[in-house]
């Protein structure tokens, strides 16, 4: 099964061939860490994570680079806000940024490159392009000469002819076109700088992702990936200033998220309807929040309202019962493998298209729904009750196959499972235990708190309420 992905680059869909083979080399353009990262910002990481762990999954050793934009005019601004150092924000919303993915359960990247440390990369690649006549030095700035390079335009589909036509006449504008974006930026009075050939200043934003993606993943790699809003400007201009400096063709896919609206509006600070995805993991679980995410297509724009995860709360919680039903059954049943008649029924009708579903363009909401009809298909076996060799080997398929598909989607929460369900056997014990007790039936009362002490559980009895916690 090949698998194809689409490419802004190219429009379609492309059969994926790296340029190593079994070898994935994947950058993501990653936070500006100036706050707490936003729903909208969650559903990249999500759907990037799953992507990521799909093509693990595919048997490929993928190289996964994420940077943190550690130095901006954002970052800039909101420490003057609150009166603090520029490093001490981007510190700040970096741990913010790392706590947040892990309860999203998301994986850590391969390598989390920051901004501020590869300014020397960013004005050797500045550099090259000066040399090679793309570039120049106006006052301290120095700007990409947009006409110098031809496919301008390629991967936004804009033509460079419209975008000047689309510019407003700017007061004392000494560019040599108004297409030109900065590469080096003169450093403002009282602003952060390094040292640069160019005098006192800082990178560009669409420089920095072009000299980590090359530094960890070299000139020509596979996958370069980002929100819809990054094709233009962010991801055109570092096509542009990449392909110029190097030999390489810099990224072969392009792969691009839709957006995210709060009801029919887009998701702004302005309107004030932004949802951090910290405020709604306090609500919600991370797989609701995963689940919701993947029954959408990663291209398609997104309706936000916190609603749909109640939905998806609710549907997670069926998978969860249905999984951990079927652990139950299996833990008490033995079955024969030499007598299994193995009619491949879990294959053919729910993995394979769950697998066809993710070649094709990483469509999870075609994979997601498939895993629904096996719930439902398992749930239906149960409730049968007729547990003979051949039925318990189709369970344990479903059951092998739900692990399977958890290693990229990670939606089923297995590994809470286990203190939660004690506890609520504890609390439901005790529950049990007091009436008995106000039933003046202390013997058996007692025999249960013996037991659970035996079990390692220490049981204190309140005036109002009773106790218990681990020895
Ligand atoms: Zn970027």
């Amino acid at each position: 099964m090949a698998l194809y992905i689409y490419n802004t680059l190219t429009k379609r869909k492309d059969e994926f061939i790296p340029v190593k083979e079994g070898e994935v080399s994947f950058y993501l353009c990653g936070p500006t860490v100036y706050d707490y990262f936003h729903i909208g910002n969650a559903r990249a990481w999500i759907v990037f994570d799953v992507i990521r762990r799909y093509l693990e999954y595919l048997d490929y050793k993928v190289k996964f680079i994420v940077n943190l934009t550690d130095v901006d005019d954002k970052i800039i601004n909101r420490a003057r806000e609150i009166g603090i150092h520029p490093n001490e924000v981007a510190e700040k919303y970096s741990r913010a940024f790392f706590e947040d993915c892990k309860k999203l359960k998301i994986n850590e990247a391969t390598f989390n490159p920051k901004a501020t440390e590869h300014i020397k990369e960013m004005q050797d690649l500045i550099s090259v392009l000066i040399e090679k006549g793309y570039a120049y030095e106006l006052n301290g700035n120095v700007y990409f000469e947009v006409n110098k390079y031809s496919d301008y335009g390629q991967l936004s589909g804009k033509k460079v002819d419209e975008l000047i036509a689309g510019y407003r006449v700017e007061i004392d504008e000494r560019k040599r076109s108004p297409l030109d974006f900065a590469l080096w930026k003169k450093a403002k009075e009282g602003e952060i700088y390094w040292e640069s050939p160019w005098g006192k200043g800082r990178p560009g934003w669409h420089v920095e992702c072009s000299a980590m993606s090359m530094k960890y993943l070299g000139e020509s790699f596979d996958i370069h990936a980002g929100a819809e809003d990054l094709i233009f400007p962010h991801h055109e201009n570092e096509i542009a200033q990449s392909r110029c400096s190097t030999k390489g063709d810099f990224a072969h896919y392009w792969i691009h998220i839709g957006f995210l609206k709060i009801g029919q509006e887009k998701m702004s600070k302005s309107l004030g309807n932004i949802f951090t995805a910290r405020e709604i993991l306090d609500e919600f679980s991370p797989e609701s929040v995963r689940l919701f995410f993947l029954q959408k297509h990663y291209k398609s724009p997104v309706e936000f309202n916190k609603g749909v995860l109640i939905d998806a709360e609710n549907a997670i919680q069926r998978i969860k019962r249905c999984y951990f039903s079927l652990k139950e059954i299996l833990e008490n049943y033995e079955f024969k493998e030499d007598t299994i008649n193995n009619n491949n029924k879990i294959d053919l009708d729910f993995k394979i298209p769950i697998l066809n579903g993710m070649n094709d363009d990483f469509n999870s909401p075609i994979a997601i729904a498939k895993i629904f009809d096996l719930v439902k298909f398992v749930n239906e076996k149960i409730e049968l009750g007729n547990f003979s060799n051949d039925e318990i080997y189709l369970l344990k398929e479903a059951k092998n196959l739900f692990d399977e598909m958890n290693t990229f989607f990670d939606i089923v929460p297995v590994k809470f499972e286990k203190l939660e369900s004690t506890k609520q056997l504890i609390d439901l014990l005790l529950k049990v235990r007091n009436e008995l007790r106000k039933k003046k039936e202390y013997e058996l009362a007692d025999k249960i708190r013996d037991e659970l002490e035996k079990l390692g559980y220490v049981i204190e009895d309140g005036l109002y309420e009773t106790k218990w916690m681990e020895k």
